[in-house]
Parts: C-alpha cells; sequence; structure tokens
C-alpha cells in the first residue's frame, strides 16, 4: 500500500549468546557480549535525542529472570534439528542463573530499562532463536516455540506485536502462523538473490558473501526501499540494510557506507517508502564509539529528512497499524 510519508524503521535483533551460540564459542565472543549493558542504555539515549524509534526483536530466553523461568516457559516440543548443533537447549545445563551469574545469556536489567523507556518496542526473535528453514523442525514445533516468546514476554506486560526471524530465514508457511497469534508484522529479507534465506546453505555462500559485502559500500541491490505489502496476513516491513559493523580493515571504506544508507533513507524520504534499517546491538561490541558517532551522522541526517520530506519514524508496530486505517 501506499504511503502519506516515507518512513526510517530501526530494529534491532536482541539475543546475546543466544544468536550466535552455533557459530562461536563463548570465550571468542564475550568481549562483544559484555558491552551490550552500555551499548543498550547508550543506544536508548541517542535515540530519544533524535526522536528515534526502536524496535528490539528480543529473543524469549533474554525475558526470563532466572533458569527456572527458561525453563518453565519453553515449549514442551522443541525444534527437531537434523543437525542438533542448531538447537540452544543443549546448552541449557551450561549457563548460570541469572543476568548476575550470567550477562551473556540474560539481560533482565537491559529489557526493564526498555520498558520503562517506553518509547521504544519489544518485539519477538522467536523464544530459542528458531531456525525456520533449517531441516527436520516443523510447523507444529515453531508454533510452540512462538507461543512460548508470546507467554514469557506477556507475564513482563509485553504484547509481541512483531516478530525478526532469525538469521532471517522466513518460511511462509509460518507467516500465517503468526498472524493467528496476534503478531501484526514481521522483518522481511531484500528482493536480490545475495540476501536469499530459504536455501539455508545459500547466505553463506562466498560468492553471496563477497557481493554482500561490496553492496554495502557499493550500489549494487538497489536501496531496497519499499512499500507495506501483506504476506499471508502479516505487513512485511522487509528490511533495507544490515548495518554492518565499523571495520579495522576496510575504514577507508566506512565514508562510503554511511554516504550509501544515507542515499537510500532520502530516496525513501521522497518516494514516501519505508527505510528499514538494522543490526545487533552486540555489532557495537567493537569499535563502540566510532559506530555510535556513525549512526549519529545517520541520526541527524533523519532530522535533515524529517524537515524537508516529513520523513517520520515509527517502531515496526506503530508502522503495521497504518494498514489497518
Ligand atoms: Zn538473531
Amino acid at each position: 500500500m501506499k504511503l502519506d510519508q516515507g518512513h526510517l524503521v530501526i530494529s534491532l535483533d536482541f539475543e546475546l549468546f543466544w544468536g550466535v551460540f552455533d557459530v562461536r564459542s563463548l570465550e571468542s565472543y564475550k568481549s562483544h557480549l559484555e558491552k551490550v549493558t552500555e551499548i543498550v542504555p547508550r543506544l536508548l539515549k541517542l535515540s530519544d535525542k533524535y526522536n528515534i524509534k526502536l524496535t528490539f526483536a528480543s529473543v524469549g530466553f533474554l525475558l526470563a529472570k532466572n533458569k527456572e523461568e527458561i525453563i518453565r516457559f519453553s515449549p514442551k516440543i522443541k525444534p527437531s534439528y537434523s543437525n542438533s548443533n542448531f538447537s540452544p537447549y543443549r546448552l541449557l545445563n551450561e549457563i548460570g542463573n541469572n543476568q548476575h551469574e550470567d550477562p551473556y545469556h540474560y539481560a533482565t536489567s537491559l529489557v526493564d530499562i526498555i520498558k520503562k523507556n517506553k518509547n521504544h518496542e519489544i518485539g519477538s526473535h522467536t523464544f530459542c532463536h528458531y531456525y525456520c528453514n533449517e531441516i527436520g523442525q516443523t510447523a507444529k514445533e515453531f508454533e510452540a516455540d512462538l507461543l512460548a516468546s508470546i507467554n514469557i514476554a506477556k507475564q513482563q506486560d509485553i504484547t509481541i506485536k512483531s516478530i525478526v526471524f532469525p538469521r532471517n530465514q522466513i518460511n511462509e508457511t509460518y507467516l500465517k502462523i503468526c498472524a493467528n497469534h496476534g503478531i501484526l508484522n514481521y522483518r522481511g529479507i531484500e528482493k536480490h538473490w545475495m540476501y536469499n534465506t530459504k536455501d539455508t546453505k545459500q547466505l553463506g555462500k562466498t560468492k553471496n558473501r563477497i557481493y554482500r559485502l561490496l553492496d554495502t559500500y557499493f550500489n549494487i541491490s538497489g536501496h531496497n526501499t519499499h512499500e507495506l505489502e501483506i504476506h499471508y496476513g502479516l505487513v512485511n516491513i522487509a528490511s533495507s540494510r544490515f548495518l554492518r559493523p565499523y571495520s579495522n580493515f576496510l575504514s577507508f571504506l566506512e565514508p562510503m557506507k554511511i554516504q550509501r544508507i544515507k542515499r537510500g533513507m532520502t530516496y525513501a524520504a521522497k518516494k514516501k517508502q519505508v527505510y528499514h534499517l538494522w543490526w545487533h546491538p552486540h555489532n557495537f561490541g567493537d569499535n563502540t564509539d566510532k559506530n555510535f558517532k556513525a549512526l549519529e551522522t545517520l541520526f541527524i541526517h533523519y532530522s535533515m529528512l524529517k524537515s524537508t520530506y516529513n520523513f517520520n519514524c515509527k517502531t515496526m508496530a506503530h508502522l503495521s497499524k497504518i494498514t489497518k486505517n
């Protein structure tokens, strides 16, 4: 559907170690994850300064106050991936009991800060960082996971309206399930082969990785701005761009990265479309100040677009409600 004005949407995949447990060791990533405790409040402060609304898509585990709650809210049927490495439930014996003991698997204090702030949204990144296109898991298992995510949020007085699928694996059959349980929208993917997540092996292929890296700095896939479309009962607020963290190795290309995002935002503002930027809080764990500086540059650009083109910024839930008017 056509919009009356362009919109900036920002979503953060909020997951701590639950987002990388199958690809990294805790030891190798600890320092990034530890920084998330300072990154989230800083993000809120900077966003509030520029009236930017954030959507934190949180792994359900992070809404638990302790291990007992994780176990209590866990679904009876767990994802039966052919590759059992994808299941985080195998880690439950190893994690601490609460955030105080184990800040890599719990985020109670950060969830409280986001909730109390009230300007931003907490959505779902599924309960257990569920991979919707991996072999072995089923629609029933996904539904059980989704309900666990909705229920653990409910006990924190959070109503889940938005979902971001882990690794951006979108299974169209599951969109209907989400709609049946009150979810309004999801973050779709860019319409270009390099971002394809249907075949889960494609995303990690060297050719795709190189193209995505180049696309960060050079306009290969286009601006990926869009109007709102409804898919299987959910509004697709598709991704425009992953905000790649500052790279020491490619630091000379950083201005091009920011310029590319600014151009996409300007395009969305002029065409009355949506520009959806996303990343993970832990992506700012290294070069934190440089990443925040780049983000502020984008927020300043947003302010300019707001006054020039009436560009707006909304959480995913608020934006999807436009389609109901
Ligand atoms: Zn994730």
